[in-house]
């Protein structure tokens, strides 16, 4: 029996592909952060970073969101928060947990009101390190994933074509 999908689940396969590698909408999750990694993301919306150029938007609800951007160790208070929105999320959802808290708990770890790291939780599909990650390895992750998506691909990234350094 041929277990290969036809030619028509295939190319809608490919459409699906595309529509979702230029439109991701992601949402934001504090789960015990001390706001660090919350600022560094913030700062991937402003137009020095501008995260948006890749399609990439950020929404307020789960139900419009792929992707699940994480920040800092999971409380016990956040725990069941964090797991209704990830339910609440459609197909197929991505998880990017951002900084040493969520990987790990980092400063953390230990404390009596923490439950755990994000991957102790939900399926996280990529890890950026960092204490607080900077805006370009947060972005750099986010385009992991999209190659990931893309099939191992890793979309070219654009530079900047004007860099400029704020004077102090
Ligand atoms: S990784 Fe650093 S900046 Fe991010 S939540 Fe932990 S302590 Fe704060």
């Amino acid at each position: 029996m041929n277990n290969k999908p036809s030619l028509w689940k295939q190319t809608m396969n490919k459409v699906r592909t595309w529509a979702r590698m230029n439109s991701i909408g992601a949402i934001h999750f504090n789960s015990g952060s001390c706001n660090g990694c919350d600022i560094e993301i913030l700062a991937t919306l402003t137009p020095r970073y501008d995260v948006e150029r890749f399609g990439i938007k950020l929404h307020g609800s789960p139900r419009h969101a792929d992707v699940l951007l994480v920040t800092g160790p999971v409380t016990r208070q956040a725990r069941e928060r964090l797991i209704r929105t990830y339910e609440q999320m459609p197909e197929p959802k991505f998880v990017i947990s951002v900084g040493a808290c969520s990987i790990s708990g980092g400063v953390f770890d230990g404390c009596y009101n923490v439950g755990g790291s994000v991957d102790e939780v939900i399926p996280v599909d990529v890890f950026v390190p960092g204490c607080p990650p900077r805006p370009e390895a947060i972005i750099d992750g986010i385009i992991q994933l999209l190659g990931e998506l893309q099939g191992g691909v890793p979309r070219p990234v654009a530079k900047p074509k004007i860099v400029e350094e704020v004077s102090s």
